[in-house]
């Protein structure tokens, strides 16, 4: 079941707008009974968007032998639509969806050096959706990014492998009152898988869960009380900057200035230069890609496959770490790495055991989606935001 009973009122609605996103059309009854509330909540909260016309209620034919029509419950999604943009390290993805969650890609590029060309670009595209949805109503605008936000999430204030700094992105992209929300990727990430699993799960995994994403660095989402947890005060926006925790004292130098971060050894971008052995690279050489290294690895390369269990063993020592000092022990691992799932899975598992965490038991760490959260996410806290205000 859920675990509801510390959850606030507002996040009991996130989490049943959540599920009836996840598992629409479905019955007030259904939902009631998965999240182990009143109807009468379930009441509470759809009323007033069946009102406003955003939740419509369609009778279905009765199932067979059965006299009772069902009712169910889906979103009317017709007239309005969201935008999403994940600004990534290697690309950026810009796509919209509607509110029952059909995502359309718009548009992928090469992520430019430079903030100021990169918001540009983003611009023409978001202006080009809004010109082929002219008919439709756009509600918001999520915009996913590598690093650490303010806490008003309206700009970035570090990512480390862009090296951008203080970039205000809500004012280089907001026109005509149209929300911009800014949000870290991981977090974005773990509202997004948060809605995937929700249909299959029941036993309270979305109440509380890490989701740790590795791809060119290492992020962390928090998920607390089925609301995603970004830090208090002034350190709202900086919470789950896991990535840059030292694992290894004077080791190899990071993009954050620091040396040692667990980035540098359990990310799928570390992959690469564990393989080559962390020599420089040779003349006209160029790093391996991560999918690369898990393809000689399915073709019996040993090297391949002892880089991707090193890359376990970090990462599960750096897991391990997390649930620690959170007492949350249940991960999902997301990001381009989970491509190399079979090789990692064991040597990430052992090192957890060999932690304090192995001793406990009741922890799991299961891989979720390689590629889809990035934009997914972006598209997730625009639709998240708006529905938290109407
Ligand atoms: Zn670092």
């Amino acid at each position: 079941m859920l675990e509801l009973g510390d959850s606030s009122p507002s996040n009991k609605r996130g989490l049943l707008l959540r599920l009836l996103r996840a598992a629409q059309p479905v019955s007030r009854t259904e939902i009631a009974e998965r999240l182990n509330i009143d109807k009468s909540t379930v009441t509470e909260v759809v009323k007033p968007l069946l009102d406003t016309g955003i939740l419509r209620e369609e009778k279905l034919p009765p199932a067979k032998g059965q006299g009772r029509r069902n009712r169910t419950l889906s979103f009317a999604d017709d007239n309005s639509y969201f935008i999403g943009v994940n600004l990534g390290v290697r690309r950026t993805q810009v796509g919209m969806t509607t509110l029952s969650g059909q995502i359309v890609e718009e548009d992928d590029f090469e992520t430019p050096g430079t903030h100021d060309i990169a918001l540009r670009k983003v611009k023409r595209c978001i202006d080009e959706i809004r010109q082929k949805n002219a008919e439709r109503r756009l509600e918001a605008i999520g915009i996913s990014v590598p690093g650490m936000t303010d806490p008003e999430r309206s700009g970035l204030i570090f990512a480390p492998n862009l090296d951008w700094h203080n970039v205000e992105i809500a004012k280089a992209l907001e026109q005509g009152g149209i929300r911009v929300v800014v949000e870290n990727d991981s977090t974005a990430a773990a509202m997004y898988e948060a809605r995937l699993k929700i249909k299959d799960t029941t036993d309270g995994l979305l109440s509380n869960f890490i989701l740790v994403r590795s791809g060119t660095g290492i992020g962390v989402g928090l998920v607390i009380g089925s609301e995603v947890y970004r830090g208090s005060g002034i350190g709202r926006g900086i919470a789950g900057e896991f990535g840059h925790m030292t694992i290894v004292a004077g080791g190899k130098k990071c993009v954050c200035g620091n040396r040692g971060c667990w980035e540098k050894y359990g990310s799928a971008a570390a992959a690469a230069s564990l393989y080559l052995g962390d020599r420089p690279l040779r003349h006209n050489e160029t790093l391996p890609r991560f999918v690369e290294i898990v393809a000689k690895a399915e073709n019996g390369d040993n090297r391949s496959r002892r880089t991707l269990e090193m890359i376990g063993d970090y990462l599960g020592i750096g897991i391990a770490n997390v649930i620690m000092g959170m007492g949350i022990p249940r991960v999902i691992v997301s990001g381009r790495l989970v491509y190399g799932w079979k090789y990692i899975e064991t040597p990430l598992k052992d090192a957890i055991n060999r932690s304090i965490i192995g001793k406990t038991g009741g922890w799991s760490v299961e891989p979720g989606e390689p590629a889809g959260a990035a934009l997914g996410g972006a598209l997730e806290v625009a639709v998240e935001d708006f529905l938290a205000r109407i």
